[in-house]
């Protein structure tokens, strides 16, 4: 059974800190369950951690929302992100890699205007062809007046079309963004615990683990991370994102969370943020989903009397009606 939980903010804030314990002597400023650079700006707030620990998670744990899966993820939900997507791709027709920034309308921005091929030539770009031109002249001027022999081919125009693009940093980073997507899943925890229960409840030493893994990065015993499948498909951006060598198998989260299957068998993220404390078979659980594309699992000390199941989500989708509180 799913209870209603009262939405948002806490009015009053408690007296210490959820995290360091340290005394609430001022009003905090407004800390974030879900990072606002991931939609969470107004939604579940708390006052009841002290600057220097919302200062310390910011910048330690949030910044998972930077990683490139994320914010392919976010551009997908339609939020604003700094630069775009940091992606590359290779180009058959003139044999180079080409590297630059993905935007949310599906353009490339081409981080260098110059890129080396073989045999001493290379190939300069430009927004359009004049600019491509009038930027090669530049260039073959400086070179000629170095003494070098330049020959300047005429100019050609790239057809647009759909290329396969790869984000950079990828499964590589695979380790380190799972370790940092359980500490913002044990923030979130103990955070929502204090908000849909109540801070006693989040005070509790036995949540002490969930609180120094997402303060200090102490890798906390039985977290979970999953991902919907090792190829997630952005039809928005139009971009698979492969999710690397040590995501768990796509049926895993299939069963998490159902998608929908594209035609091509590649899971298609419902893009939406789940928030659940629940009881499990294997125990009492904190479920985090961020945009359906990942889940983390943190497990609750069982023996703390939880008073039932709580729930929040919020959702991407525009034709969906969800409306971030509570379903009752
Ligand atoms: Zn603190």
């Amino acid at each position: 059974m799913i209870g209603p939980v009262a939405d948002s903010i806490s009015p009053t804030p408690d007296t210490v800190c959820l995290f360091c314990r340290a005394d609430l002597t001022e009003l905090p400023d407004p800390e974030h369950i879900v990072p606002q650079s991931m939609g969470g700006r107004g939604w579940l707030v708390t006052r009841s951690v002290c600057n220097r620990c919302n200062h310390t998670l910011g910048k330690d744990v949030d910044r998972v929302a930077d990683a490139p899966v994320l914010v392919a993820l976010r551009m997908e939900a339609g939020l604003e992100v700094w630069r775009g997507l940091s992606v590359e791709y290779f180009d058959e027709e003139v044999n180079i890699t080409f590297d630059g920034w993905l935007k949310g309308d599906g353009t490339i921005e081409l981080t260098r205007d110059r890129y080396g091929g073989s045999e001493g030539s290379f190939y300069i770009s430009g927004p359009t062809l004049a600019l491509a031109q009038a930027r090669a002249n530049r260039i073959a001027e400086r070179m000629r007046s170095r003494g070098r022999t330049v020959t300047l081919s005429e100019p050609f125009q790239r057809e647009t079309r759909l290329v396969p693009i790869w984000l950079r940093g990828g499964p590589q980073d695979a380790k380190g963004f799972n370790q940092l997507l359980v500490r913002e899943a044990a923030k979130a925890a103990v955070e929502y615990v204090a908000l849909a229960f109540s801070s006693e409840m989040a005070l509790r030493t036995e949540l002490d683990p969930i609180r120094t893994c997402a303060r200090d990065g102490i890798p906390l015993d039985g977290a979970w991370v999953g991902t919907a499948g090792r190829e997630i498909w952005l039809p928005r951006l139009g971009l698979m994102m492969n999710t690397g060598e040590d995501a768990p198998t796509p049926e895993e989260l299939t069963r998490l969370k159902p998608g929908t299957q594209s035609p091509e068998g590649r899971y298609i993220p419902r893009l939406r943020h789940e928030l659940m404390v629940a009881r499990r078979a294997e125990g009492c659980q904190f479920t985090l989903v961020l945009f359906g594309g990942f889940g983390v699992r943190v497990p609750l000390p069982s023996a703390l009397p939880w008073p039932g199941v709580r729930y929040h989500f919020k959702d991407f989708e525009r034709l969906r009606t969800g409306d971030g509180r509570s379903l009752t």
